[in-house]
């Protein structure tokens, strides 16, 4: 069967991009392998969906290319989002950091997404399976239910994450037979595991941090895992930690931990219990434990108060690996932005061949960022096609 477009992938981009293909007139095909469409966004944030940030730029996105994102963010911006998602009447809320959530549920969005595809006559196939693409003129997509063509092909198959909603490696690999190079690919927004086999037993213990690596730092919750740590900070440092880069961890931020004790000092309090009034208990108990300074605080020297200081405002620690795709929100890398357009998302090697969300070497930080990237992404590919 014939189309103007074919999408690849029922996720956030392209049912994204083929509602805005059809209400421009042209016939358009989204290929699913999944019962249904949506699964990643029907179990986004924690069943709510945080699907855009009031606040979005290019520099809320890891990519090799930093100025890629910006041309697409504002083709499409958070408040056309909103706006839409307003005209739907869907209740949302601020939860921090200008992350915008749905009151219900995450299958508003889905729902929403459905309806405007009704409305633009999109065609969708569910539980059809790709087995192979390949263009000679046009794009021909033989599937589990016969072959189909069309003069534009979208892929929108997302990343490598969570493969128990769908996710597949079948955008990288077309990718790769029109000659696209691939930013290597790794999990992210994804709790780490520490090196070495001696981490504290304060699985469930969390609190506030800055956590830093590099140029990167981010203010929010930590949270003590069996093997690591986890907690938005930690997913949001998940997007630029390497594992030859220690990170460090400030557990008492815009506290001045020496200058603290010392002003403190004749307070005669065991080192435990004088952390444990900004930090939960255990914590405090293991950092005083661990330090060979453990004593009462009006007995520590002045080098002792720095090394207390250091393991508090200063806790540099190593990580070996990340918790890997099955925990990770997202995959950093994908197709190459060397390679595409990032007015139109198509590609420079293929032309009618796009490439949008995430499988594109574009990765957003939490808090509904790589919503927003799917969705402007998706849009320029559709005023393009
Ligand atoms: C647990 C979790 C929570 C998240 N929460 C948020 C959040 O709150 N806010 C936020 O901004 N981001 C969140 N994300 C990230 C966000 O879901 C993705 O970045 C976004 O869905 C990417 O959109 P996409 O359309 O590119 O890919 P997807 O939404 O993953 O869609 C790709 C689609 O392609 C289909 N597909 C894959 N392979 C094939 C194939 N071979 N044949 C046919 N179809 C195929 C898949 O089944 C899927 O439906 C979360 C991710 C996870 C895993």
């Amino acid at each position: 069967m014939d189309h103007d477009v074919i999408i690849i992938g029922g996720g956030a981009a392209g049912l994204f991009c083929a509602f805005n293909a059809g209400r421009r007139g042209k016939s358009v095909l989204v290929i699913e392998h999944n019962a249904e469409v949506g699964r990643k966004i029907l179990i986004s944030g924690g069943g709510r969906c945080n699907f855009t940030n009031r606040d979005v730029g290019a520099e809320n996105f890891v990519s090799t290319n930093p100025h890629f994102a910006k041309s697409a963010l504002a083709g499409y911006t958070p408040q056309d989002f909103l706006a839409l998602v307003k005209r739907h009447r869907i209740g949302f809320f601020e939860k921090t950091l200008g992350q915008l959530f749905c009151r219900e549920s995450s299958r508003q969005i889905v729902e929403m997404l459905l309806s405007e595809c009704g409305r633009a006559r999109v065609t969708i196939r569910t539980g059809c399976s790709v087995k192979c693409v390949s263009h000679d003129g046009r794009f021909m997509v033989e599937t589990s239910d016969g072959s189909f063509s069309a003069g534009r092909l979208v892929v929108a198959c997302g990343g490598l994450s969570f493969a128990k909603v769908g996710a597949t490696d079948l955008g990288y690999r077309i990718a790769r037979q029109f000659g696209h190079k691939i930013v290597e690919t790794r999990p992210s927004l994804v709790a780490l595991a520490a090196k070495g086999q001696n981490w504290p037993n304060l699985a469930g213990v969390s609190a506030d941090a800055v956590v830093s690596t590099g140029k990167h730092s981010f203010r929010e919750n930590i949270l003590f895992t069996h093997r690591g740590l986890s907690g938005p900070a930690i997913l949001q440092i998940s997007n630029y930690w390497r594992k030859d880069r220690p990170v460090e961890i400030d557990l008492l931020p815009g506290v001045d931990v020496a200058a603290a004790i010392k002003s403190d000092r004749a307070k005669r309090r065991s080192l435990a219990n004088y952390l444990a009034r900004s930090l939960p208990q255990r914590l405090a108990d293991h950092i005083a434990a661990s330090l060979s300074v453990n004593k009462p605080i009006d007995q520590l020297s002045n080098a002792d108060i720095e090394l207390v200081a250091s393991s508090v405002n200063a806790w540099q620690v190593e990580f070996d690996k990340t918790e890997g795709y099955d925990r990770a929100e997202v995959t950093l890398g994908g197709v190459s932005t060397d390679e595409l357009s990032s007015q139109t998302m198509e590609s420079k090697r293929q032309p009618g061949l796009y490439f949008i969300g995430e499988v594109v070497d574009v990765t957003g930080w939490l808090g509904g960022y790589n919503f927003q990237w799917a969705w402007s992404s998706g849009f320029a590919a559709a005023a393009a096609l």
